[in-house]
């Protein structure tokens, strides 16, 4: 398994919630996640910003100083150093967190956007913003409101971002699925496009989805163990 990641010709890898808990950031679906504490229909949805954006925004807020003060872990250096060694690398990922940035992965398709990003309500511009935001919520210059710059619920992904992450996925040899429950879609018919084009399917999940009896090879570990472990050289 670890020769068909160091050979292969071009990998893709979706990760989700999952690669950013052993960073102290809190997936939805799993124990204490934050879709336990908080109805989301009160908070990631464009009517919900409607009604109240500072509600929404001061939430949103809270997650931006609390990813602040997290670090990348061991799963994310992981997949870093596995694109500076691939031929052709693709890092789709479902979190809008970060931390792949900040661990030095490149080639990123952020499909649910980046909570950094802050994008006018009127004139559509966007700013990577890592400030603590001093009133919310926060104005552009043009006067227009700010809102976060991550993909609601019912809303379309960005432009050309799914195209992006299948072309990806049709061309790789390996495809790696990390830490997502692969619930959200179109995001999870990535792994059935990969199972039918052939691809050696990796997943990497501590718990079971509904994948796992049709992947190739279903670790059960975390992400923060497992990825460091198929580059294959105890780094
Ligand atoms: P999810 O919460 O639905 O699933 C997380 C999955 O990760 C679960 O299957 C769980 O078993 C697994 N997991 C838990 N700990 C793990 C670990 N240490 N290593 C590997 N796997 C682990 O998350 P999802 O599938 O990404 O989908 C839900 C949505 O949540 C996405 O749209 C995403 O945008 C959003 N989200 C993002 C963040 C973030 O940016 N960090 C955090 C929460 C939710
Ligand atoms: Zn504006």
């Amino acid at each position: 398994m670890r020769s068909s990641v160091s050979h292969a010709r071009s990998i893709a890898v979706l990760t989700g919630a999952g690669v950013s808990a052993e960073s102290g950031i809190p997936t939805f679906r799993s124990n204490g996640g934050l879709w336990q504490q908080y109805r989301f229909e009160d908070l990631a949805t464009p009517e919900a910003f409607q009604r109240d954006p500072k509600f929404v925004w001061t939430w949103y807020e809270e997650r931006r100083r609390s990813i602040a003060k997290a670090q990348p872990n061991a799963g994310h250096l992981a997949l870093a150093e596995m694109e500076r060694r691939a031929k052709r690398f693709t890092l789709i990922t479902q979190n809008v967190d970060g931390l792949h940035d900040r661990a030095g992965s490149k080639n990123v398709i952020k499909l649910h956007g980046d909570i950094w990003v802050l994008r006018c309500l009127r004139c559509r511009r966007e700013e990577v913003n890592r400030e603590e935001l001093q009133s919310l919520p926060p104005y552009c210059d043009c006067g227009g409101m700010l809102r976060p710059g991550v993909v609601w619920f019912g809303e379309a992904l960005p432009e050309g971002a799914m195209e992006r992450a299948t072309e990806a996925v049709r061309h790789a040899g390996v495809f790696i699925v990390a830490g997502t429950s692969a619930q959200v879609y179109p995001a999870a018919g990535l792994i059935p496009l990969a199972i039918r084009n052939r691809a050696t399917v990796i997943e990497i999940n501590p718990e079971e989805t509904d994948f796992s009896a049709d992947v190739t090879y279903a670790l059960r570990g975390t992400s923060a163990e497992m990825l460091p472990q198929l580059l294959g050289d105890g780094s």
